[in-house]
C-alpha cells in the first residue's frame, strides 16, 4: 500500500487527508497542533469575539477520520523521508513516504486565533469601533 504523507494540518492538509483516507492508501498527516484552525471564520470573530472558539475544531485526529497523525513540525525532507521534531523526542522522528503532499499554507502566524485574542488586537479593534 502506497504511503502518503501530508505535511500541514490546515484546511488543505486535513481535507486532503480525509479524502485520501477513503482510497486504498496509507495516509499520515504531520501537524504541530492538536486542533484544526478555520481561518476564514476569524473575520466573524473580529465582530463577534465570543464566537472565536468556533474557528477551531478541537481534534485533528477526529477530523481526518482514521488517517494517522504525527504531532510535530517537519524540519527537513529528503526524497523519501520527512524528519519531524516532536515534543516527546529529543531527535527528529523519521516518517517515510512514497507520495508527499506539502500543505504548510500561508505565512501568517499560527494560531491566528491567539493573535485575534491578543490584547494589542483587542485594543486596536476597540479604538476602531469608537471611530
Ligand atoms: C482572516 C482570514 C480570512 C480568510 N478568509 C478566507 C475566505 O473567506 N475564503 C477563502 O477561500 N480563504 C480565506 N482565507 C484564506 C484561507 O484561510 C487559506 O487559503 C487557507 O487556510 C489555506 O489553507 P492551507 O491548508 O493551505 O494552509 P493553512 O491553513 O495556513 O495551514 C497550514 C498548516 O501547516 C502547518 N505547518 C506549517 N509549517 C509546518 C511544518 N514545518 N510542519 C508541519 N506542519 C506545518 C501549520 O501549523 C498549519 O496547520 C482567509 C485567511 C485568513 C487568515
Amino acid at each position: 500500500m502506497a504511503r502518503v504523507v501530508i505535511v500541514g494540518g490546515g484546511i488543505g492538509g486535513v481535507t486532503t487527508a480525509k479524502a485520501l483516507k477513503k482510497t486504498n492508501l496509507d495516509v499520515t498527516l504531520i501537524t504541530p497542533t492538536e486542533y484544526v484552525e478555520w481561518s476564514p471564520g476569524h473575520v466573524r470573530s473580529l465582530t463577534v469575539p465570543q464566537e472565536t472558539e468556533r474557528s477551531l475544531a478541537p481534534s485533528v485526529v477526529q477530523c481526518v477520520q482514521g488517517a494517522k497523525v504525527v504531532q510535530g513540525k517537519a524540519v527537513s525532507v529528503t526524497s523519501d523521508t520527512v524528519m519531524v521534531a516532536t515534543s516527546g523526542q529529543s531527535d527528529p522522528v523519521a516518517v517515510p513516504y512514497d507520495l508527499l503532499v506539502i500543505g504548510t499554507g500561508g505565512r501568517y502566524a499560527h494560531p491566528s486565533t491567539s493573535f485575534l485574542k491578543s490584547p494589542e488586537v483587542r485594543r486596536s479593534l476597540t479604538a476602531l469601533r469608537r471611530l
